[in-house]
């Protein structure tokens, strides 16, 4: 199919939420890392299933059953495609980037870690990808090995070379940070660790809306992602898994769609991708997802990340002529989002003030809490950017700042 080619004042009109003003003034929406907003195609595709097709999937044989079936299904392989994948089973729905951290956790975690075996992540992970491999620690009496970051927030990888071992049994690694925005390099985290036979768990939550990916070259063992952000909706997401790790891997959750026999004595399960998906699945949330595959399939990624990329250096330069404004995460390789503080002025007040002047930013640890202390802050203001943004509402944000820090500062 031809792409189109992308012109950011058109791709605005695609986005009905971003043409509002608040407290009187346009709406300059920079909080894309907590969540991007909706194009239309992905809003006309959740009415439509409710309006036209909806039923329950994998169950039914009547019309409207085998139409919601054919689209769920089709929107596996639209993420099967988006991403590189092999084959549609190795693409698991869930509700999002944490609940397919917690299904490996629980998972991978059952059948492969016990005591003794170490796990490795690193210093800027999400608590999303903490907490759960934290409790299997604790479970399986296994050890978490936490890979440091320099001041500037990029991953060391000569203590990572060091921290790979015969005890480690999984590494699991943000490809981009929410808070800092590094890119971390995760072909080579992948290339060492396997060196040494160690699967890796990459958490593609804030890149796969900024990098083009594709897992067959990356050769990840495991990639999770949030379809909310990804300009999809809310409670959907999904877990990429090598089919010979998901094949030998335990149910997560159990119930209904995830069987082929049930006697009250035993149970079998049934294949990939089911095993993993016990319930009644998010069915219009999921094809909105494919749905929002689709808008961004229109374009050449590549046209996309490189107008981040000016909008990202756009901003950071202008920030960096604003005396007493200290970015937090200043890594050679970057995606569209800056962390940063202000002398004098807490984050929640510099967020306060924007937001009166129409700019949407986020302020507060953004699930980071450790990489909050390594930086000595207990909070940082966060703008991220995404493809819609505009150099004027970068214009809009730095004037907010301005006189966010003149108030402060002459009180
Ligand atoms: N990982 C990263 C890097 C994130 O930024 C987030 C959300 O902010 C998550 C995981 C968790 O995503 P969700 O809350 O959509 O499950």
């Amino acid at each position: 199919m031809s792409k189109q080619t992308f012109v950011v004042d058109n791709v605005r009109r695609d986005f009905p939420v971003l043409n509002q003003l608040v407290y009187g003034k346009p709406l300059a929406y920079l909080d894309n890392a907590a969540t991007t907003q909706k194009p239309q195609i992905v809003i006309d595709a959740l009415i439509n299933f409710y309006q036209n097709d909806n039923a329950n999937v994998h169950r039914g044989v009547h019309a409207l059953s085998e139409r919601a079936d054919a689209a769920y299904e089709a929107a596996r392989l639209k993420i099967k495609e988006f991403i590189g994948a092999k084959s549609t089973e190795e693409i698991i729905f869930t509700r999002g980037a944490t609940e397919a951290i917690n299904l490996v956790a629980y998972s991978f975690g059952e059948a492969f870690i016990h005591e003794g075996d170490e796990i490795i992540i690193s210093a800027m992970e999400h608590h999303a990808n903490i907490v759960p491999w934290q409790l299997l620690c604790k479970r399986k009496s296994a050890t978490l090995i936490v890979t440091p970051i320099n001041d500037k927030g990029e991953l060391d990888l000569a203590v990572f070379k060091q921290q790979l071992s015969a005890r480690t049994k999984l590494v699991c690694i943000t490809q981009m940070s929410n808070t800092l925005g590094t890119i971390n390099p995760a072909e080579e985290v992948i290339a060492l660790s396997h060196l040494k036979n160690i699967p890796v768990l990459i958490d593609a939550a804030q890149s796969l809306p900024h990098l083009p990916i594709d897992v067959y070259t990356l050769d990840c063992d495991f990639l999770v992602a949030s379809g909310h952000k990804i300009y999809g909706p809310t409670g959907i997401g999904f877990l990429y898994g090598k089919k010979k790790w998901l094949e030998a891997m335990p149910p997560y959750q159990s119930g209904g769609a995830m069987i082929s026999q049930v006697s009250f004595e035993t149970t079998d399960f049934t294949h990939l991708p089911y095993k993993f998906e016990a319930g009644t699945p998010a069915i219009a949330d999921a094809i909105a997802l494919g749905a929002a595959l689709d808008y961004l399939n229109r374009y050449v990624r590549h046209d996309l990340v490189m107008h981040e990329q000016a909008l990202l250096h756009y901003a950071e330069e202008k920030m960096r002529a604003i005396n007493g404004l200290r970015i937090i995460g200043e890594a050679r390789n970057k995606g569209s989002i800056i962390s940063f503080v202000l002398d004098k002025v807490h984050p929640h007040d510099i967020a306060t003030i924007l937001d009166r002047a129409g700019v949407a930013i986020r302020a507060g640890h953004h699930c980071t809490m450790p990489l909050m202390r390594q930086f000595n802050v207990p909070a940082t203001a966060r703008a991220s950017m995404s493809f819609y943004n505009t150099f004027s509402e970068i214009d809009q944000l730095i004037a907010a700042l301005i006189e966010a820090k003149e108030l402060f500062h002459d009180a």
